[in-house]
């Protein structure tokens, strides 16, 4: 097939773009350059204003409307210096992308000319039409009204483009009625409840003029690079993201050749422009390198406020995909864009902690501070034990399916591993009770100094979705494409609750009299007994431990599908409820919408197999059999013996083909007499096994189909020329 060949001409005949990084400028120089920054703001705001606004973003208050006017106006000032002629309130809906409506500074005044203006009021609210966003019937279609309004621990800032920069102010998302239509409404109260509680365990211990208690998060994202030549011949990859179709290539990742490997040049210049464009929106991009999988990678900037943090890992994934462009490339975000080798996930690291205290995940040097983690400690052991479900559930998404208990990333089980230095301190607690807390060799936390719990590379679980890593948990499950919001969004919130209890058994306690110390003794061995059996220190990949995940109790819910009533369950509704991270509304709203977006994804994936098979696949196997059919025919008619065993075979896969696709064809069909979770059941029960009966054919042709015949670019192809 010559487009196929000449796509692998081109590929190599690629230079790198003119917008190619320069190496002699010093890169720590643009920093930041793009933002709205503290420092930009007290060059620029009068003294008081200033106070003021820094006061509201270490508080995480909305901007005092009596200033508004005076920072929209600076604002202003500085973008239009640097060529902005358009603003934009970026918001993150429920699709999981990112949105900006963009609108001028232009304000006509009547006379026939216009001003530039910004007004404070229109720096902290918008209102874009929200009737095409996923809202799970949230806002009646008649009242299509959505509000934005500013996160200002999220700064404004500039992007740039060619055609064009755009200031973009981070902002909420929500319905008239202030029902949350996004991620970041969530994850700012959430964020909230865990701080409010937290600050309660940090006063029985204590401290006074606590600072606001924040949750830290540091994403470590993977991609694939595809050049794009071959993308634009993937139909599957273009639309679905993913391949669905390609045989296994010769080579795989068997070799482990690839990981840490050196990155190739193609690749290094797009990691440079990248990066400085990450630099100019103050992303910290830090560290860089080959993941396992050939074509794949990983970036991973350094932790910041978890709010923010989300708000740059969505940043970071449109640069990505646009920059990859202008390198003649495409950045996959798919959790699994090509069968047989691995998947990217996106590791979320987060920690708590604040200015005064520090980070509250990391072991002191003195028996009180080590008290004070280990509280922490155990409430994310209840919190885990308890809302394993809504964990696996806020990671939940048709393209992680794949990814989950597929012996590249953990189980779809929520466990907690501690590594052997903090797990055996717990034990020690466990053993230890309250009682006999003075018995030797048991630990009493008032006392003892804890072990060194140095971050041992070698002590590090991979196989573990929820890890101790020495400062910090690294939830392992999440997604390559999804936000880290919402994963952030259900461990504050689980926070809150575990950290309330925590806090409540021990001022109840210290009411009673009890010695502060037994008291935490008491809270913790308890907590280890009636949660840890969420603690897991094995192999999560291997069949026993799903044996015995289910005999202690755990929850394993498989799929999406599984996953998804978890939002609906009466232990759900009340912690969101109580914590005031969700109404009964929107709980609904996010299931609705959960259902939606997996129904959707397979409608599009089970189409698009259907099409390509008939329309590429199909006609190139048919050619190749009809070429087969003659030559045997000519070889019979010249009196020779032919050999019909590769007409047969390709033969029988074409049959096979064919009633794959005729058998898909009924699957789609059928689909319509559902509706809702059941519309999504039968997506997962029914369709995906038709859609894999038609790939199954189609790679096995693959396989024999004459090379220049065949139109789609091949794994080979697409995986180890870049
Ligand atoms: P590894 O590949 O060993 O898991 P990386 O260095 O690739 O680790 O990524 C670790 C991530 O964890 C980085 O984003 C880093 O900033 C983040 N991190 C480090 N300390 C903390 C912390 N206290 N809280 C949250 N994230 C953290
Ligand atoms: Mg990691």
């Amino acid at each position: 097939n010559l487009v196929r060949l000449a796509a692998i001409k081109d590929v190599q005949a690629c230079e790198p773009p003119a917008t190619f990084f320069d190496i002699a400028e010093e890169t720590g120089s643009v920093f930041g350059e793009n933002v709205f920054s503290l420092s930009v703001m007290k060059k620029r705001l009068p003294k008081s204003v200033f106070r003021s606004v820094s006061a509201t973003i270490e508080k995480g208050e909305a901007l005092d409307p009596a200033i508004a006017d005076v920072v929209a106006s600076a604002l202003k000032d500085w973008a239009m210096e640097k060529g902005v002629t358009h603003y934009a309130h970026v918001f993150y809906p429920l699709t999981g992308l990112t949105a900006e409506k963009h609108d001028s500074f232009m304000e006509p005044v009547g006379d026939g000319t216009a001003i530039w203006e910004f007004q404070g009021k229109t720096l902290i609210q918008g209102e874009p039409d929200a009737s095409s966003f996923p809202n799970g019937g949230i806002r009646a279609t008649f009242e299509a009204r959505g509000y934005t309004g500013w996160d200002v621990q999220s700064p404004a800032y500039i992007l740039e483009n060619p055609n064009g920069n755009t200031l973009c102010i981070p902002t909420i998302f929500v319905s008239m009625t202030g029902e949350a239509l996004d991620h970041k409404t969530p994850l700012l109260r959430s964020q909230k409840a865990m701080a409010d509680q937290a600050t309660r365990i940090l006063e029985l211990f204590g401290h006074k003029d606590i600072d606001n208690v924040v949750s830290y998060c540091g994403p470590e994202q993977e991609y694939f690079l595809v050049d794009s030549s071959f993308v634009n011949l993937r139909p599957d990859l273009l639309n679905a993201g993913r391949t669905l179709f390609g045989a296994k290539p010769p080579k795989g990742q068997e070799f482990d050749d690839h990981y840490f490997g050196a990155i190739p040049d193609r690749v290094l210049a797009f990691m440079h422009d990248t990066e400085r464009a990450l630099f100019k929106l103050g992303i910290p991009a830090k560290t860089r390198h080959n993941e396992v999988a050939p074509g794949q990678f990983e970036i991973a900037p350094v932790f910041e406020r978890s709010n923010l943090a989300s708000d740059h890992q969505q940043m970071l994934m449109s640069i990505f995909r646009s920059v990859a462009k202008q390198h003649g490339m495409e950045c996959l975000f798919h959790e699994k864009p090509f069968a047989g080798v691995n998947g990217s996930g996106k590791h979320v690291n987060f920690s708590f902690g604040n200015n005064s205290q520090g980070n509250l995940l990391l072991p002191g040097d003195n028996p009180h501070d080590n008290a004070q983690f280990l509280v922490f400690c155990a409430a994310i052991i209840r919190a885990v034990h308890q809302h394993g479900g809504l964990l696996r559930l806020s990671v939940a998404s048709a393209g992680n399916d794949h990814r989950l208990g597929a012996n590249e990333a953990p189980p779809a089980i929520i466990s907690i591993f501690l590594g052997d230095q903090l797990a055996d301190v717990f034990d020690q607690i466990a053993k230890g009770g309250a009682t006999s807390s003075k018995q030797k060799g048991i630990l009493n936390v008032g006392v003892d100094t804890l072990p060194d719990l140095t971050k041992d590379a070698g002590d590090r679980n991979r196989t573990s979705p929820f890890a101790f890593t020495g400062n910090r948990f690294e939830f392992r499950a999440a997604g390559s494409n999804q936000t880290v919001a919402a994963p952030m969004v259900i461990i504050n919130t689980i926070m809150a609750e575990a950290l309330d209890f925590c806090a409540s058994e021990l001022e109840a306690a210290v009411a009673a009299g009890t010695d502060f110390n037994e008291a935490v003794q008491t809270l913790l061995a308890k907590i280890v007994e009636n949660h840890g059996a969420v603690i897991f220190n094995g192999n999560g990949y291997s069949d026993e431990w799903h044996l015995e995940a289910e005999a202690r109790g755990l929850k394993n819910l498989r799929t999406t599908v599984d996953s998804l009533p978890e939002y609906l369950t009466p232990e759900s509704r009340e912690l969101f409820s109580t914590y005031g991270v969700f109404n009964e509304a929107e709980l609904e709203s996010r299931f609705e919408v959960g259902v939606e977006q997996y129904v959707m994804t397979l409608v599009v994936e089970a189409n698009l197999t259907a099409e390509i098979a008939q329309t590429t696949i199909l006609p190139a196997a048919v050619r190749f059999q009809t070429e087969l059919a003659q030559n045997v025919g000519a070889l019979k008619a010249a009196g020779v013996d032919a050999d019909t065993s590769d007409l047969l075979v390709i033969s029988e896969l074409v049959t096979d083909l064919r009633t794959g696709l005729a058998g898909l064809k009924d699957a789609v069909a059928g689909a319509l007499e559902h509706e809702g979770i059941a519309e999504a059941t039968y997506q997962r029960d029914v369709v995906i096994p038709a859609m894999a009966a038609v790939r199954a054919a189609a790679d096995a042709l693959e396989a024999v189909v004459a090379d220049d015949l065949w139109a789609l670019p091949t794994y080979q192809e697409m995986l180890y020329i870049l």
